[in-house]
């Protein structure tokens, strides 16, 4: 069967001494059967690559370049956070894709780019609440995926899949399990269509993942563990949800 993985995504929180007191707690509280890891902001990751060390958590970044390099002000290449020992990379963030305007293709440019640099592309999808209420779910989340299908080819085998709808995201509001689960049953299917490895990859579920819905939705079959927001910023919070997956 597939390992479990959990994710948290800090977003543009914490601070030097935060950031330190949280991984110390959560190394104390680890392992865990799952996968484990955290996306934190940018200038957070050599500290957070140094506390991490041994320690079985692994540590991402929450967005990369679609360039491999040059003059592209503020951004952060696939390859410099491959020099640091980076593991993940979220790309096509929900608020990516709101606030800075981040297309199918643009998210597909990331994924590709990741991957040539060995850094595996969390490839986030998923529908606003207004799609969903326009019964729009389906062929949103598809037309997500397949752009990254068509971008990154046979190597589709090696990303991580994310279904966040962006109207379960810090609302509190969670999908279903059932609910979560067609679409990610939804989602294994277009993979497989693409590759004869679906069966061995991850699609995480997020949007208000915490300690006490996790069990639920890790419970579902094509539900393989979470990308967590808020709920990631507290040790024993994060930690409980770790143990769920
Ligand atoms: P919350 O867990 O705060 O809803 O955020 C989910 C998310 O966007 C993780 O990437």
């Amino acid at each position: 069967g597939r390992r479990g993985l959990v994710i948290g995504n800090w977003k543009m929180n914490g601070s030097r001494v935060a950031n330190l007191d949280l991984l110390t707690a959560l190394k104390e509280r680890g392992p865990w059967v799952a996968e484990v890891a955290v996306c934190v902001p940018t200038p957070y990751l050599a500290d957070v690559a140094l506390s991490l060390q041994g320690s079985g958590i692994a540590w991402g970044a929450q967005d990369c370049s679609r360039h491999e390099s040059g003059a592209f002000t503020g951004e952060v290449s696939a390859p410099m956070l491959a020099e640091f020992g980076c593991r993940y990379v979220l790309v096509g963030h929900s608020e990516r894709r709101q606030y800075h305007r981040e297309s199918d293709n643009d998210v597909a440019d990331k994924a590709k780019i990741a991957l040539a640099h060995r850094l595996t592309p969390v490839v986030c999808v998923g529908e606003t609440l207004a799609e969903r209420e326009a019964g729009a779910t389906e062929a949103v989340v598809k037309r997500q995926l397949s752009a990254v299908i068509h971008g990154v080819g046979h190597c589709i085998a090696q990303i991580v899949v994310a279904y966040e709808p962006v109207w379960a995201i810090g609302t509190g509001r969670t999908a279903s399990p059932e609910e979560a689960q067609a679409v990610h049953a939804l989602l294994r299917g277009q993979l497989a269509a693409a590759t004869v490895h679906a069966r061995d990859m991850r699609i995480l579920y997020g949007g208000s993942v915490k300690a006490d819905n996790a069990a639920a939705l890790f419970a579902q079959p094509d539900i393989d563990g979470g990308l967590v927001g808020g709920a990631a910023l507290d040790a024993q919070g994060f930690s409980a949800i770790c143990r769920a997956a």
